[in-house]
């Protein structure tokens, strides 16, 4: 079976315990305005272009077979529609400037990949950890890569933004040893304006989930002017206060994947200005402290 990956980035350590294998799926239901991985949102393989590098040499424009890339404002620019996610564009760019991001995989690729890093594991407590992109999109790809790491013991942690069928993780969740889980909004109008999609069943499922009595992490974004206010805090702290989760990650935003925007021709909405202060970060951790909830600031 093959699905559609990203990357497998190696040596992770923010992504669970110990040193991790991080394999970031492609595809999510939700299109953050924040998300700093928008070449993950699409579940097909895309190409990323970097004016930066181009030299305007023009093979790009002679190789594509789908006449996909014209010139505009003296720039080669992909049509999104026309491109077929070939790739040829990136093989024959001598520059770097072309980048095709996304590429099928099979299980057994994956598992070899990650039986590698093994002593890694052992040595640190870690294991792998299924990111994205929303890796549920791909509920049997992911179930199935999941099968075969459990079956050779390996420790796993799966980062989702819980918006799924329950039917997909009902099927999975015995084979998680931890959820890294997203609470990004709790208002629902202001979820969806933020993130496109309702916050229903994002919540509903963490509520699942907590009385399965799963180890949870719930990770929240903290953007300023978004959902650092006192009322969403309160909100958040509320809810998890009375669910059964091990610990709450604070992530402060940060622009990091704003110029990726460029490169894919997307808009980034926010103005990069949005990280609240260390000020700020502590307060909110500290009404989580307050009502018993173990926090953390950072991943
Ligand atoms: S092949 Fe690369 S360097 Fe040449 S025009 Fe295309 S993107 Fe630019
Ligand atoms: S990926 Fe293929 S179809 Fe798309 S622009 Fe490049 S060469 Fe053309």
């Amino acid at each position: 079976m093959e699905g559609t990956i990203v990357n497998v980035q190696k040596y992770s350590v923010h992504d669970g315990p110990g040193i991790r294998t991080t394999i970031f799926f492609k595809g999510c239901p939700l299109k953050c305005w924040w998300c700093h991985n928008p070449e993950s949102i699409s579940l097909k393989e895309e190409i990323m272009s970097c004016e930066d590098k181009c030299t305007n040499c023009g093979r790009c424009i002679k190789i594509c077979r789908e006449e996909a890339i014209k010139l505009k404002d003296g720039n080669p620019f992909v049509e999104l529609e026309k491109c077929k996610s070939c790739g040829r564009c990136a093989e024959f760019c001598i520059s770097d400037a072309k980048e095709h991001v996304g590429r099928k995989v099979h299980v057994d690729e994956l598992i070899v990949q990650i039986k590698k890093d093994i002593p890694f594991y052992e040595e640190s407590g870690g294991g792998v950890t299924f990111s994205g992109g929303e890796p549920l999109m791909q509920g049997e790809f992911l179930n199935e890569v999941l099968k075969r790491c459990k079956k050779i013991h390996i420790n796993t942690t799966l980062d989702t933004c819980g918006y799924s069928d329950w039917e997909k993780i009902d099927k999975i969740h015995d084979k998680v040893d931890l959820f890294l889980y997203d609470l990004k909004i709790f208002d629902e109008k202001k979820h969806i304006k933020y993130t496109g999609v309702s916050n229903k069943l994002i919540l509903e499922n963490l509520k699942k989930l907590s009385s399965l009595g799963k180890n949870i992490y719930v990770r929240m974004p903290i953007i300023k002017g978004i959902n650092d206010d006192r009322e969403h805090v309160d909100n958040c702290v509320e809810f998890l206060s009375e669910l059964n989760i091990l610990q709450v990650n604070l992530l402060p935003y940060h622009k990091l994947g704003m110029n990726k925007y460029n490169k894919l021709a997307k808009e980034y909405k926010l103005t990069g200005e949005e990280k609240p202060s260390d000020s700020e970060m502590r307060e909110i951790a500290e009404k989580f402290r307050t009502a018993g909830i173990k926090v953390k600031i950072g991943g």
